[in-house]
């Protein structure tokens, strides 16, 4: 709709320019009619008067080439002050056309009606009242003209044309506003309807995109912060499950009013998808932007919403990511990425809460040598096709990252170990982009020659990171993470000891996550369940006393669980 609008303006810009040539082309052709008078009274030689004419109409071809030049040359670059540029060209069109008047013999010249163009355009342009004003101002030209060039009788009859001319300036600026007015109107009324979600009379997912694009345009120019919030509501498919569609789209509506209530004037409400909104904030930073989401969360827990009694939380609430361009994000895409990692991470921290975007990749640029740095963005784009194809990994390395912390902390590591940890769960599965989608989405048991495959990932991965010396000791975790206790792991069957200790970490982290998610093969365990296996398989896949400290942190934390087995039910 948008580009409907704006084509439009281009072609309305384009027919008022011809216009305004064409009444310059007819002040052109008064110039030549009044000299030739001149020149036929015999103030100059008619000889020159033939060499002034190539003379004459090049120069008046090269004003037209510039006035048409600067014409498009405005519109095309958006420039801000357009508004002041069309008062300033109405008014030297304006200066041209009274001079014109003058010179063809000012009152009773016939050249009065050259006003009607640029009363026409401006009106156009700028809507009723300004084409008023242009009227107003053009008809006290006239009158003044009359006031002291006619002198004695004629000035009354003059004066009686005029004012009848003037009649029609106004008559026309008005007419013609009014037309444009009602266009306009219609025209956002139309616009309305097909950017606004019918449901819940916030903005609709195209409006949205449209309107980051634009945001985060100006945002580049002015070098000013935007924030996104994208928040989704939760369980929102039990809630429809026991109160019915009908119900569920109350609730929908209810949501949209407290969005839009909760905003500034121009801040963007959008349903970015079911039940999902998404927020976009101009000119604010991270600070600002969590208050907001977190005055938006509080407002919605508090509101009372029909039936909500029976949610597993006694209330409809919501969960909510925030991030920013451009501290945490470049672009539109990574913006709404980073904001639905941060609302992924709400929803796995018990849901009902507000969370930031924190990218370990950033982390890790700090700690990366200058020349290295480019390895960074080929890391991100790695993840990010690995987590097309493999739809287990999205959020796997994500949640590996978070119990990675947890355990880290337990086991009293070293900030450097700490550091190594992270870094490991965060590229440990980075081999896989050279495995066949079909081998990691397969639904059945791997065939032998499936499984010979999918161990390559580990060396794949150390491979990949291999020339970065600052990444050196993050390469064992990457090569080691399938190693098992009793030597009968992968790639190369090392045994207790001898596997690198936090490598024999990251594989208890990594391997609770893979139990407790939903995998192409094999059966989805409940945490308690998942606990059993890894007490079941401590001392021959697991190193015993991590394990051990493992399944403390989990019964420790275990109201962030909670929340896991039916979150990764999606
Ligand atoms: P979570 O807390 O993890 O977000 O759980 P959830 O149940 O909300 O899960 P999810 O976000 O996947 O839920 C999507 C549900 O939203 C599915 C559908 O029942 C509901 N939904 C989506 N669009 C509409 C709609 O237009 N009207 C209604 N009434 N329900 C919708
Ligand atoms: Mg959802
Ligand atoms: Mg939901």
């Amino acid at each position: 709709m948008n580009e409907i609008i704006n084509n439009r303006k281009k072609k309305v810009y384009e027919i008022i320019s011809i216009v305004k040539l064409t009444s310059l082309l007819f002040c052109g052709i008064i110039i030549f009619n009044r000299f030739s008078r001149v020149v036929s009274y015999g103030y100059i030689d008619a000889n020159d008067y033939l060499s002034m004419i190539p003379l004459g109409m090049s120069i008046l071809v090269l004003a037209l080439i510039y006035l048409v030049w600067v014409f498009f040359w405005t519109r095309k670059v958006k420039f801000s002050g357009i508004k002041w540029l069309q008062v300033i060209e109405d008014f030297i069109f304006i200066l041209l056309f009274t001079v014109l008047i003058i010179l063809s013999r000012a009152y009773i010249s016939q050249y009065k009606l050259l006003f009607l163009f640029i009363i026409i355009t401006a009106t156009i342009q700028s809507k009723m009242r300004y084409g008023i004003i242009v009227a107003v101002i053009s008809s006290s030209i006239v009158l003044t003209i009359d006031l002291i060039y006619a002198k004695g009788k004629i000035i009354n009859n003059c004066f009686e044309n005029d004012l009848i001319l003037c009649g029609i300036f106004i008559l026309t600026a008005w007419l013609l506003g009014y037309y444009v007015k009602i266009e306009n109107e219609y025209i956002d009324k139309l616009s309305n309807l097909a950017n606004i979600d019918g449901l819940t009379e916030v903005y609709n997912h195209r409006f949205f995109q449209d309107a980051l694009k634009s945001i985060l345009e100006k945002a580049k120019e002015s070098k000013s912060s935007v924030s996104l919030i994208l928040l989704d509501i939760d369980y929102f498919k039990h809630y429809n499950d026991l109160n019915g569609h009908q119900k569920g789209d109350d609730v929908l509506r209810q949501i949209g009013y407290i969005l839009n209530n909760n905003v500034r004037k121009g801040d963007i409400v959008a349903r970015y998808g079911g039940e999902e909104f998404v927020i976009i904030l101009s000119n604010t930073d991270e600070k600002t932007s969590i208050t907001v989401a977190e005055r938006i969360r509080a407002e919605v827990e508090n509101w009372e919403f029909e039936g909500e009694k029976n949610q597993p939380n006694g209330k409809i609430t919501i969960s909510v990511g925030v991030s920013t361009f451009p501290s945490k994000a470049k672009n539109e895409v990574e913006l709404i990425n980073s904001a639905d990692d941060a609302l992924y991470r709400a929803k796995f921290f018990n849901k009902n809460r507000v969370e930031t975007y924190h990218s370990v990749l950033e982390e890790l640029k700090k700690d990366i040598e200058e020349e290295h740095i480019d390895l960074i963005t080929s890391i991100k784009t790695l993840i990010s096709i690995i987590n097309n194809k493999d739809r287990y990994t999205y959020g796997h390395i994500e949640r590996v990252v978070m119990f990675a912390k947890l355990l880290a902390n337990k086991l009293e590591l070293t900030d450097e170990e700490k550091k190594t940890l992270k870094y490991g769960a965060y590229l440990h599965d980075i081999g896989k982009i050279s495995i066949a989608e079909e081998i990691l989405n397969k639904k059945m048991t791997l065939t032998n020659e499936e499984w010979e495959i999918l161990k390559h990932h580990p060396a794949n991965g150390a491979n990949l990171i291999n020339s970065v010396e600052s990444l050196k000791e993050v390469i064992p975790l990457i090569l080691y993470h399938h190693e098992r206790y009793d030597g009968k792991g992968y790639p190369s069957q090392l045994k207790k000891e001898e596997i690198p200790y936090l490598s024999r970490v990251l594989t208890v982290v990594d391997s609770f996550d893979a139990m407790t998610s939903n995998r192409p093969y094999g059966h989805r365990k409940n945490y308690e369940e998942a606990l059993l296996e890894i007490r079941r398989c401590s001392g021959t896949q697991f190193d015993p006393d991590i394990a051990e400290k493992f399944i403390e942190v989990v019964e420790e934390n275990k109201d962030k669980f909670d929340n896991l087995v039916s979150f990764n039910e999606k």
